[in-house]
């Protein structure tokens, strides 16, 4: 398993808005990930748009996309082992109903449509993504002391 796999997670704007930036990101260090790249941003919607692209045929597509890019979110990728499985596991179901009470859409949501935090689905959604949301690029910022993660 590689120790430098990476997933995109991005706390929603209802995550933002309620405060929930330090909680998740204390979540994710807690297990051990490595946060690989952080920025806050307002979304264009071309840029939310594209990041559903496989939903757009879904009724709740227009709906989703105004979510997105009702204020500002914290877009972040995370490093290390199975991060992108795990990671699924720290973020919960995608319906918070359903999400199991421990993860963060089980413990802070209520509602599918506001369901505070993104995280990628596999590692080639987590490529794709990663891409889109930095086009700039990731800077070289990991410690030498963490070189093992
Ligand atoms: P996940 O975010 O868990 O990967 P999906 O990729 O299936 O879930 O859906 C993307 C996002 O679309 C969800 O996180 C949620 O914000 C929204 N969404 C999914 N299903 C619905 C729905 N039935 N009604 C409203 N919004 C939805
Ligand atoms: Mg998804």
């Amino acid at each position: 398993m590689a120790n430098n796999e990476q997933t995109f997670i991005m706390i929603k704007p209802d995550g933002v808005a309620r405060g929930l930036v330090g909680e998740i990101i204390k979540r994710f260090e807690a297990k051990g990930y490595y946060l690989r790249a952080l920025k806050m941003m307002n979304v264009p919607k071309e840029l939310a748009e594209e990041h559903y692209v496989d939903l757009a045929s879904k009724p709740f597509y227009p709906g989703l996309v105004n979510y997105i890019i009702s204020g500002p979110v914290v877009a972040t990728v995370w490093e290390g082992k199975g991060v992108v499985v795990t990671g699924r596991k720290l973020v919960g179901a995608t319906n918070p109903l359903a999400s199991e009470p421990g993860s963060i859409r089980g413990d802070f949501a209520i509602d599918v449509g506001r369901n505070i935090i993104h995280g990628s689905d596999a590692v080639e959604s987590a490529k794709r993504e990663i891409a889109l949301w930095f086009p700039e690029g990731l800077a070289e910022n990991k410690p030498t002391s963490l070189q093992w993660i």
